[in-house]
């Protein structure tokens, strides 16, 4: 859908509907499997459940305070002390957030002016982009290549100029599956200690690693805790997305700046979920990891079943989602094949050339499909099925 028309403002112009919603509509309209809009399909901890439907009924109804509950902050400080070993203090350096999609649109409102220049990880969560141009600012794409989508540090380097304000980054990384190793964030870390830039970092997937990989806040590395900003939430790690409740973290002057941004967006977030996300961090604390594994044996059931479809998967190392490159069966665009599929196989899943400047770049995604495995296994069986039996062939 275009939003486009003469009664509406520029930075609206070439802003569409996020292809999330497409496709999760796409799915709806036509009865597909939706390996599409990255969501589970089996909710997080009933007791966490029950936790904000007792906040509900004993009267958390009323406004929340600007940063969040103390509760809530106190969790969080705590959980990157306990996870990470990072001091945090609950009442200047954490900021409860509407998901973490709003601690972006803050961070960016707070920290980037017209003209500035932010450097961020390409292929692009959608969010980055839109808020970027509302920002006034201007993308510097640094682009994870396929096969591998490693971080190529010189190209980062040469991104950066005498215009860059801050990198955004995101690892584990959306959605590609990359986890930055210590030695490429240690590669950003020296480009934003040298260029003294602010880096803000989304780390929504921070749990959601697989194998021998292992999450890395940059926030932990030399001379960063006091230049990085980390977004993350509960959607991905406790499995409620729709909940919406995300959290920022770092120095007290860019957390300050980021709450000064929140409270003109949302003011304050939802009253009687926050207590229940408390919970959850202090009490759900191995909810996680265990999900991490179960995550992985369906990634593994994925990526084998789309491997026998004729799909070569690249294997990822963390998030929700798997990679497939579909230039061998003669597509020429991933969007084509993507609204193809529901009609070939009763499946919708999201094509990656939306999220780059030139996704016909050596390495872009014109050709990548992303599929989502945050689904039950009887659900990954049954899209499968579907894809092993269509014609998929251009
Ligand atoms: N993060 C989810 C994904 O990548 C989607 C969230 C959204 O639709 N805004 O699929």
């Amino acid at each position: 859908m275009n939003h486009v028309t003469s009664r509406t403002a520029r930075r609206l112009d070439g802003i569409g509907t996020t292809i999330f919603t497409e496709m999760s509509a796409l799915a709806v309209r036509t009865g597909a499997v939706n390996l599409g809009q990255g969501f589970p399909d089996r909710d997080g901890p009933p007791e966490v459940i029950a936790r904000a439907v007792t906040a509900l009924e004993q009267g958390a109804n009323q406004y929340a305070p600007g940063p969040g509950i103390p509760a809530l902050r106190q969790a969080i400080a705590r959980h990157q002390q306990r996870h990470y070993g990072i001091d945090l203090d609950p009442d200047s350096q954490v900021v409860v957030t509407t998901g973490c999609t709003e601690g972006i649109a803050a961070a960016l409102l707070a920290l980037v002016d017209p003209g500035d220049e932010v450097v961020v990880l390409e292929p692009f969560y959608d969010s980055y982009t839109a808020m970027i141009t509302f920002a006034g600012g201007v993308r510097r794409p640094v682009t994870l290549r396929a096969p591998d989508f490693r971080l190529d540090a010189d190209a980062l380097r040469a991104a950066v100029g005498p215009r860059t304000k801050l990198i955004l980054l995101n690892s584990p990384h959306n959605p590609t599956g990359t986890v930055l190793t210590r030695a490429e964030l240690e590669s950003v870390a020296a480009v934003a200690r040298e260029h003294d830039l602010v880096v803000v970092t989304d780390e929504v997937y921070e749990h959601l690693v697989f194998d021998d990989n292992e999450h890395v806040p940059l926030a932990t590395l030399p001379g960063m805790a006091e230049r990085t900003l980390t977004l993350s939430s509960a959607g991905k790690s406790y499995s409620f997305t729709g909940w919406k409740v995300g959290w920022a973290t770092g120095p007290a002057d860019l957390v300050a700046a980021l709450l000064g941004a929140k409270q003109w967006l949302t003011f304050t977030s939802g009253a009687p979920l926050q207590p229940a996300v408390a919970t959850a961090l202090e009490e759900h604390g191995d909810f996680p990891s265990a999900l991490a594994r179960s995550l992985q044996e369906r990634r593994d059931r994925l990526v084998s079943g789309l491997a026998a479809a004729g799909l070569a998967p690249y294997v990822p190392e963390g998030t929700y989602f798997a990679t497939t490159d579909i230039a061998q069966l003669g597509w020429a665009s991933s969007r084509e094949f993507c609204w193809a599929l529901p009609e070939r196989a009763g499946v919708v899943a999201v094509p990656l050339e939306v999220f780059y400047d030139d996704p016909d770049a050596p390495g872009a995604g014109r050709q990548l499909v992303r599929w989502a495995f945050c689904k039950e296994s009887d659900v990954i069986d049954d899209a499968l099925g579907r894809l092993a039996a269509a014609d998929l062939e251009a």
